[in-house]
């Protein structure tokens, strides 16, 4: 499966596509949020992050734009790196921050706004678009690599 679309009645159907997203997920893996402020992308990766084991809060990195979790992924230890970009003044400041660094196959990255890091910002394995209607939202999952593509095969939602 390359592609998954469908619609998020409310917020618990956002959430419930983040836990199935968890179940899914492996190290090495580029995730892309796109959508407008307020669609979802924090939403559902609150959800994924608590279905992974974080216990905590999960809020938005809208000052440190990088925010690393340790959770587990198959019963072992994986961090997942949840970034939020809207507030990232240039593309050089994501590498003067050393946030490459995140990206290697040992880890999850969770991207909002990746637009902002347009051009240095590792390719994604998988885009997530997410669409304001109504009351509730429109989803697009989209894989880009084969490992994108796994991980799609295996989200049962
Ligand atoms: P973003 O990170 O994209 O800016 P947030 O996740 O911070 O968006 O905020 C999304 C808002 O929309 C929250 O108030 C949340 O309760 C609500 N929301 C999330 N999913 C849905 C949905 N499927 N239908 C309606 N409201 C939703
Ligand atoms: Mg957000």
């Amino acid at each position: 499966m390359h592609h998954f679309k469908t619609i998020l009645h409310d917020e618990a159907g956002t959430a419930a596509l983040g836990e199935s997203l968890a179940l899914a997920l492996a190290p090495g893996l580029t995730i892309y949020l796109h959508g407008d402020l307020g669609a979802g992308k924090t939403t559902l990766t609150r959800a994924l992050l608590h279905a992974a084991g974080h216990a905590g809060h999960v809020k938005s990195p809208t000052y440190t734009l990088a925010e690393p979790y340790t959770v587990r992924l198959n019963g072992k230890p994986v961090e997942v790196i949840h970034f939020d970009l809207y507030r990232l003044g240039s593309p050089e400041e994501f590498l003067d921050a050393g946030f490459r660094e995140y990206f290697n196959t040992a880890t999850v990255c969770l991207v909002e706004w990746p637009e902002k890091a347009a051009g240095v910002l590792p390719p994604p394995d998988i885009e997530v678009f997410l669409g304001i209607i109504d009351d509730g939202r429109d989803v697009e999952l989209q894989a880009l690599s084969e490992q994108g593509k796994a991980c799609l095969e295996r989200l049962h939602f």
